[in-house]
This record gives C-alpha cells, structure tokens and sequence, in this order.
C-alpha cells in the first residue's frame, strides 16, 4: 500500500514537472510582458500622408521601409517564424483615408506591438542627415532595456553582412515613443541614409534590399534564438551562413 503511495506521488511529480517544462518552452520571460516565442512584429516605418525622409532623388523613406518589410516577412515565414505586420500598404494606421494623426498612428503601433506580444519587435526605418557624407545602417534600442540593446547588438552584426566596413555601432535612446512604449524587446533598424547618394540609390535598388533583408531576417533569427539550449540542425547551419 505505501508503495503505491509513493508511486503515485511520483507520478504527479513527474506530470508536474513535464507541465513546468511546457510552459517554459512556451513563454520566454521578458522585463515587462511574457512574450510568445517564435513570434515577430516587423513595422514599416511611416505610410500614407506621412512620408518618413524624402531624400537625393526624391526617395521617399515609406516606400523603401514597405519594401525591405515585406521581404523580411517572407524570409522569416520561410524559417516558420510567426510574423505580424503593423503595416502592409502604403496608409497611416490611425483614421479611415489617411485622416489620422502621426500620433495617432504611433500610438496604433505600440498597441499591436504590445498586443501582440513577440518576442522581437523591429521597426523598419531609413536615416537622413545634413552632411550628405554620413551613411550605413545603424540599429537602436530603448537605454533602459538590456535585453533590447543585446538584440540591437545582434542586429547591427548582422548588418556587417550588407557593408563589412560599417563602423556604425547600436545606439541606445530614450525619447523614441515606440522604444518608450513598447512591452517587448524592440529595435529600429535604420537601414542607410537617404541624404547620402549612395545608400539612396542602392536603398531603391531591388537586389540590395533584398541583402538588407536577409541580413535582418539572420539577425532576427539569432536574437530569437539565443537562449535555446536545444536547436535544430536547420538553426545552426543559419548561425553559421550568419556569422561568415
Ligand atoms: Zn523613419
């Protein structure tokens, strides 16, 4: 009779611990929100009555961000990775007829960023600056997030891959709203400057966005996947194209 006491006490234990081991594996804990693993928000930066930069040759920033997401979106849905776009034409978020406001829009963001719940968030933007000089991509974080800055830390090596020789480094900021607002580890990838004639006219050219967008997707993949104790073969050989 004690035995079988003793089996059954152990077999609840053992149920115990394998509900446990489900719910880690499901849930990654982050700073503020628990987050669904595996899953991503990709935002395009602006649309609709609000252009982004308007840089050499009148290339309009809401267009290049689309482009590059729309891409990124079909890379990650490759590697089975959830993917929400804030997004996927060219329209604010906020009001019927582009009537909305921007921070109506921005607010309309946050919202399906935190709503959503991914694991990674990344706003897709593009830079301008005064001195015509200044260019490549540049990844930033919210100051007050450690996780948000090792992801920006990742994205921005992952970016080597475009331009090995870009010196730029992840910057932290604490006035973003989206970076403010946000639940969820989030990071805005500026891809290149549009004040600049050469990341202008390669930022429109469809091969190279389409480097831009698999040098995201790597980075994507390896933020998402960097606590993993168990990967798959597919994983590994992705860290390694990665990282070459
Ligand atoms: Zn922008």
């Amino acid at each position: 009779m004690k035995k079988k006491i003793e089996l059954v006490v152990l077999l609840f234990f053992i149920a115990g611990l394998a509900i446990l081991n489900r719910n880690l594996e499901e849930q990654v804990s982050s700073s503020k929100i628990t987050v669904r693993k595996n899953t991503v928000v990709i935002d395009a930066g602006h649309g609709g009555g609000d252009p982004g930069k308007v840089g050499v040759g009148d290339v309009i920033e809401k267009e290049i961000n689309l482009q590059i997401a729309k891409k990124v979106e079909q890379l990650m849905k490759k590697k089975k990775i959830k993917v929400i776009m804030t997004r996927e034409e060219d329209a604010m978020l906020s009001g019927e007829g582009n009537t909305g406001t921007k921070a109506e829009d921005m607010k309309e963001r946050v919202k399906i960023i935190n709503g959503e719940a991914p694991q990674l968030a990344v706003s897709i933007h593009q830079n301008s600056y005064q001195d015509a000089v200044v260019h490549g991509a540049q990844v930033f974080y919210y100051s007050g997030s450690s996780e948000g800055e090792e992801a920006a830390k990742i994205m921005q090596n992952a970016l080597l891959a475009v331009d090995g020789d870009n010196t730029r480094q992840a910057k932290g900021n604490n006035t973003y709203y989206l970076l403010k607002r946000t639940e969820v580890p989030t990071i805005i990838v500026e891809c290149g400057f549009l004040s600049n004639s050469e990341d202008a006219a390669n930022l429109c050219d469809d091969g190279y966005q389409d480097k831009v967008a698999e040098a995201i997707s790597s980075g994507i993949l390896k933020i998402i996947h960097k606590g993993d104790t168990q990967e798959g073969t597919e994983e590994k050989t992705e860290r390694k194209s990665g990282t070459s």
